[in-house]
């Protein structure tokens, strides 16, 4: 058994970074970015009205009110795509929409509600009289050209799309997704949906894989139940070995003496880096490789599965596609923990915001077998091992699932 930090080290050495691909914007959600993002042109690119109404030299409004109205002559349109090529002169104006171009010669904007109106008259009266540089957006204003938008490593949300597509990047340069193959293990699992016999459960652990690993933004090659066999396991891995990065198993790597899966691995060529790691729950976790593949056997238990796929693997699938991860953070427990003496303990936990403080509890169902203790979770507890439990107001590491809000 070999110690958690131990166990981090040898798989960061052989962890690869995976290839980059280029693809359309449209593809390119929950992508993590291999390429700076950088402004193409300023924002605004040019001057444009932030308002539909007149564009105007200020100092011809400079006497208007409500009361006495200035009147100036209509000289064009100009609207977002079709700007005027006209130059207004004293006591003119053109109609300008917002997001068109400002036309030569004018310096403010009248909002149409300060005038008599669009019409097909060749005046308005301006009813307002507007400081120079009234609701114009000035070029540049908002990004100079060259400024560094999104740094690579940033997973694409919809927070980077729209800044893509507005600096016009029609391709962006990604990471490939990590290839994944799933499987589990165990004569006794159901398919839910199924009848259940006598001393059978239903497969669980790789409903929760498969969404983890999609949302970690990996691509499932295969994915499968196993009965407890050496010779279905050896087919199914055989081939998952050709066409993975990184296989995750769930059960059948205890010390059960139907669990095969780390005879099998290593039959099949894979190198065992260890096998038992200093944790509860998920002790016998083993990790291999074979080439440049990345071989992990959690246990089966779906609180080891679940805990152990968020601590282990995604870790490793964001390294793998770039994407920089969070730093560890730390919560304040509001109830005791019970910590391992020789272990590292992990618990589903709840977190929230307190007095501007990260407050957290660990669930009540500590058994590893009960997992319905991560509904409600929004984070998983981790504490190093020590004597005695953690109590309020000590710290504690909080893993973020990051697709549950704090609230
Ligand atoms: P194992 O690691 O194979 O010894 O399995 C440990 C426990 O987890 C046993 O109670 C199994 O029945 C259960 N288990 C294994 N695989 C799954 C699965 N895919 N879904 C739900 N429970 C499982
Ligand atoms: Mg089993």
């Amino acid at each position: 058994m070999i110690s958690l930090k131990k166990a981090k080290s040898i798989i960061s050495e052989n962890i690869f970074i995976l290839k980059d691909e280029k693809v359309n914007i449209k593809q390119s959600v929950g992508r993590i970015l291999r390429e700076n993002i950088v402004a193409s042109f300023p924002s605004p690119r040019f001057d444009n009205s932030a308002m539909d109404g007149f564009a105007v030299r200020a100092g011809d409004t400079k006497n208007a009110t409500a009361d006495i109205p200035t009147e100036l002559k209509i000289v064009d349109i100009s609207s977002a795509g079709t700007p005027s090529d006209i130059t207004i002169g004293l006591g003119e104006c053109i109609q300008c929409m917002t997001g068109a171009e400002i036309p030569k010669g004018a310096d403010s904007i009248v909002m149409v509600e300060d005038t008599s109106g669009f019409s097909d008259n060749p005046h308005v009266k301006v009813m307002i009289s507007v400081p120079h540089g009234a609701h114009i957006r000035k070029k540049g204003e908002e990004i100079n050209i060259d400024d560094l938008l999104i740094k690579k490593g940033t997973r694409v949300t919809a927070n980077e799309l729209g800044t893509c597509a507005t600096f016009g990047y029609g391709k962006l340069s990604v990471s490939k997704k990590p290839k994944i193959s799933i499987f589990g293990t165990g004569n006794e699992l159901v398919e839910p949906g199924e009848k259940l016999a006598k001393g059978q459960i239903y497969n669980s652990n790789l409903y929760v894989f498969k969404d983890l690993a999609e949302k970690a933004g990996s691509k499932i090659e295969m994915s499968e139940v196993i009965k407890d066999d050496k010779d279905s396991l050896k087919s199914f891995l055989s081939e998952a070995l050709e066409v993975s990065d990184v296989i995750i198993s769930s059960g059948g790597v205890s010390m059960g003496r139907y669990d095969y899966v780390r005879d099998v691995f290593i039959e099949l060529g894979v190198k065992e880096h260890f096998w038992k790691v200093a944790q509860k729950p998920g002790k016998p976790l083993f990790f291999g490789t074979k080439e440049n593949k990345l071989i992990f056997g959690l246990p089966g238990n779906p609180v080891s599965s679940f805990i152990g796929f968020m601590e282990w693997v995604w870790p490793v699938l964001i390294t793998m596609m770039g994407e920089k991860s969070e730093k560890s953070i730390y919560g304040i427990l509001d109830e005791p923990f019970p910590r391992e003496r020789t272990k590292h303990r992990f618990l589903f936990g709840r977190a929230k915001y307190k007095n501007g403080k990260l407050v957290c509890h660990p669930t009540n169902r500590i058994g590893s077998h009960m997992l319905t203790s991560a509904l409600g979770a929004n984070c998983i507890l981790g504490s190093d091992p020590g004597d005695g439990p953690l109590n309020p107001g000590d710290l504690i590491r909080v893993n973020l699932l990051p697709w549950k809000i704090i609230q």
